[in-house]
């Protein structure tokens, strides 16, 4: 039985050509540390980062190659902007889209005397956006958002969201997870003050490695959640006051950014094709998908095609969600994810609490004709 990978949400597979190699090639031939040694392949090295660092910069609109933070995955960079920027006392807005990478943090920090207010969303999962200014009172020290949700694939207006905080100077961060090199990012123009995603999803990078984009003002409010080496200002016992060392103690995880570059080589040359298709992609499944709407079962989210990523969730009315991904999986070789997808609140808006959902997502390298043998499974399924 033929596999077909519909889990491209949770990460992307395959990774982009020439990711594995360069992981390789720096664990083989390079495999120094950077900013700590003082002889050519540790400089050489310490280029190649800043590279990555730029050219994260231009894809996403940051204030430059130094205002990009290498962490482990965007759960890291949500938690450092989270908990480097809250205190007691101060109060967020966020929506209840987001995934337990915002929900958790932030409860830990409700429970330290943070207040958080949730922004009214539609049975569909879209923001109530004629209602988010009236949530932005004087004492909101920030809002947190989701560019998409990784439940229903709906894409929340930023732009719009941004431009209200920016009129309030409350900081605006934001969850990219489902959507870095996927969908256009410009954190300037969408007063983006902090962003989060990870390397291994769209961006088709290695797992282990993620990004965290910040303004200056923000990198200012920001307490370093993590302190330690730095290979500057050594003689001092604070962190160095400018990025990207502020906020990036430690070794990095080198192999990772070096095929994370080969990622963005790739998605420079290629992208603008690559996501044409995935939004052609994403368009057919959504379409095939909702044919089955009147045979027993429900697709999650906006039914405007427009507003989605290439995430699509379906509730089986009449069976269980569990045991029919587990059966997608056994008799037709379909990997989706079901469950809660990691992200409660977004289920109950939905619906679809406590039951969940079985969620296919979709990748640039996905075929028109796996979606339709999965539309077919479904069918099937449905029929008996
Ligand atoms: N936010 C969203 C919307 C996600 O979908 C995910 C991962 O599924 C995350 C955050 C966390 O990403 P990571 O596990 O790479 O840290």
């Amino acid at each position: 039985m033929k596999q077909v990978y519909l889990d491209n949400a949770a990460t992307s597979f395959p990774k982009a050509p020439g990711v594995g190699q360069a992981m390789a090639d720096y664990l083989e031939r390079v495999g120094c540390n950077i900013s700590r040694g003082g002889y050519q392949p540790a400089y050489d090295a310490a280029q190649t980062v800043l590279e990555v660092r730029e050219s994260l910069s231009r894809l996403l609109g940051a204030p430059g190659g130094r205002n990009v933070i290498f962490t482990p995955g965007a759960t890291y960079s949500l938690n450092f902007l989270l908990k480097g920027l809250l205190r007691p006392g101060d109060r967020v807005v966020t929506s209840p889209m987001e995934h337990n990478a915002v929900l958790r943090p932030l409860t830990q920090l409700e429970r330290q005397g943070v207040e958080i207010d949730y922004l009214p969303c539609t049975e569909t999962g879209e923001l109530c956006l004629e209602q988010v200014a009236d949530h932005l009172t004087p004492d909101t020290r920030t809002l947190v958002l989701t560019h998409a949700s990784n439940v229903s694939g709906t894409v929340f207006p930023l732009a719009e969201v941004g431009a209200l905080c920016r009129a309030r100077g409350i900081f605006f961060l934001v969850d990219a997870a489902q959507t870095a090199g996927v969908l256009p990012i410009d954190m300037a123009a969408m007063g983006i003050d902090g962003l989060a995603l990870p390397g291994h999803k769209g961006l088709l990078g290695p797992q282990g490695i993620g990004v965290l984009a910040l303004t200056n003002s923000l990198a200012q409010a920001l307490e370093p959640l993590v302190s330690g080496g730095t290979g500057s200002l050594s003689e001092s016992l604070e962190m160095p006051p400018f990025l990207p060392d502020r906020l990036e103690a430690g070794t990095l995880n080198l192999p990772g950014i070096f095929g994370l570059g080969a990622a963005l080589r790739y998605l420079e040359s290629e992208g603008p094709a690559l996501r044409e298709r995935e939004r052609r992609l994403a368009g057919h499944l959504w379409a095939r998908m909702m044919e089955l709407e009147e045979d027993g079962l429900r697709v999650l989210g906006s039914r405007d095609p427009a507003r989605r990523t290439g995430v699509v969730s379906i509730d089986f009315l009449h069976a269980d969600n569990g045991e029919m991904a587990f059966r997608l999986e056994q008799e037709y070789g379909l990997q989706t994810r079901c469950g809660l997808h990691c992200a409660p609140l977004a289920h109950r808006t939905l619906g679809s609490f406590p039951q969940g959902a079985v969620r296919f997502s979709v990748g640039p390298f996905t075929t028109f004709a796996e979606l339709d043998y999965a539309q077919g499974a479904v069918y099937e399924l449905l029929m008996e």
